[in-house]
C-alpha cells in the first residue's frame, strides 16, 4: 500500500473500496470482503443509504477502528443541522471519521464547512474536505476557513484528469479522491489500445493499468465493486510502476469529457432532496 501525507500531518492510503450505489447487504459484504483482503479506506456517504451497514462490516471484520481510514459525506439538507455529525457517527458505529465531506455545493454549505470545523476541534473528524465544489467556491474555503481541506473528492479519470483543479490542489497541499476512477465501468474507457498493451506486458488487467495511473498521478482511488475478485484485484496494483513514458501515453486518452456533469444550479436540487437516513437497515 501507498499513502498519502495530508496537509495537516495524517496520513491516508490511497486505494480503498466505495459504496455508492449499493444495498446495504451488498455494501456490507462487499466492505467485509475488502478488509478480509487487507483494503483499509473506505468510502461511504449519508446519501448512500449504506452507513449502518458499513459500520456492520466494520465490526464484523475484526480489524482494529484504527486500522481503517474511514470516509464519509454530509449530505446538503443537513449542512445546518447541529447534530448530523453525531448521527452520522451513530450510524456508522464509530466515534470518529477520518475524513469528512461536504457532498454537493448545496444549500448553506458554508454553515456546513463550520459544523465540521467544530467536530474536527472536538476530534470526531480528523480531517476535512469538499465533494464537487467549484473551484470559487473551494478557493473561499481556502482563504477564508480557520481549518483548511486537505482533500477534495471530484470526478477524475484518463478522460478527464482534472489537470485545472489539480495544480490549486498543488498549492495548497490539497489531496484528490477521484470518484469513477474506473469510468464507472466505461468499456470503451476500460478497453483503450493503450491499457490492453501495458495489461499484457506486466500480467494485470485494464482496470488494474488504469488504477496504477491513478495512483502514480497523485489521486487517491476508491473503486465500487460487488465483485470479491474485482476488489481483491482493485487492491493489488502495488507491485508493479508504469515508465514516465507509458504515463504520458496514457495522457494521451484526455478527452476533457466528464460522465457526470451537474452546475451548482443544478446541485442546488440537492438542498431539496429530503432522505431518511436513519430508516436504513
Ligand atoms: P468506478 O469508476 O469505480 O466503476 C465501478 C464499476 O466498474 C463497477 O460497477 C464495476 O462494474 C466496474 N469494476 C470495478 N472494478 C473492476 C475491475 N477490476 N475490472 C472491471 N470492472 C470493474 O465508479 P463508482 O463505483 O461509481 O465510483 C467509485 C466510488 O466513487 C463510489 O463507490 C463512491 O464511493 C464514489 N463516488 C462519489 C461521488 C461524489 O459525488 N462524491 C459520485 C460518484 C461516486
Amino acid at each position: 500500500m501507498e499513502y498519502l501525507a495530508l496537509n495537516n500531518g495524517n496520513k491516508m492510503p490511497m486505494d480503498g473500496i466505495g459504496v455508492f450505489l449499493l444495498k446495504p447487504e451488498e455494501a456490507e459484504a462487499s466492505v467485509l470482503s475488502a478488509l478480509n483482503d487487507g483494503v483499509r479506506l473506505i468510502d461511504t456517504a449519508n446519501a448512500y443509504m449504506n452507513e449502518k451497514a458499513v459500520g456492520r462490516a466494520i465490526r464484523r471484520s475484526g480489524v482494529n477502528r484504527e486500522e481503517i481510514f474511514l470516509v464519509t459525506k454530509l449530505w446538503p439538507t443537513v449542512y445546518e443541522d447541529e447534530n448530523a455529525i453525531d448521527e452520522t457517527l451513530k450510524r456508522l458505529d464509530t466515534d470518529y471519521i477520518d475524513l469528512l465531506f461536504l457532498h454537493q455545493p448545496a444549500g448553506n454549505w458554508r454553515k456546513g464547512y463550520e459544523l465540521m470545523e467544530r467536530a474536527y476541534k472536538e476530534g470526531k473528524v480528523k480531517a476535512l474536505g469538499v465533494s464537487n465544489f467549484p473551484e470559487e467556491y473551494l478557493k473561499e474555503i481556502i482563504d477564508n476557513a480557520e481549518i483548511k481541506p486537505q482533500m477534495v473528492q471530484v470526478e477524475a479519470h484518463p478522460y478527464y484528469p482534472q489537470t485545472e483543479l489539480k495544480k490549486l490542489l498543488k498549492e495548497t497541499g490539497m489531496g484528490l479522491m477521484a470518484w469513477y476512477p474506473l469510468g464507472h465501468g466505461d468499456k470503451s474507457l476500460i478497453n483503450e489500445k493503450v491499457f490492453t498493451r501495458l495489461a499484457k506486458k506486466y500480467g494485470k488487467t485494464n482496470a488494474q493499468i488504469i488504477l496504477r495511473w491513478h495512483v502514480q498521478s497523485g489521486n487517491i482511488i476508491f473503486p465500487g465493486s460487488k465483485n470479491p475478485a474485482h476488489i481483491r484485484d482493485n487492491f493489488n496494483i502495488f507491485d508493479f510502476e508504469l515508465s514516465d513514458e507509458e504515463m504520458a501515453e496514457i495522457a494521451k486518452v484526455n478527452k476533457n469529457v466528464r460522465y457526470y456533469n451537474a452546475t451548482v444550479e443544478e446541485a442546488q436540487r440537492y438542498a431539496h432532496m429530503e432522505l431518511d437516513f436513519n430508516s436504513q437497515p
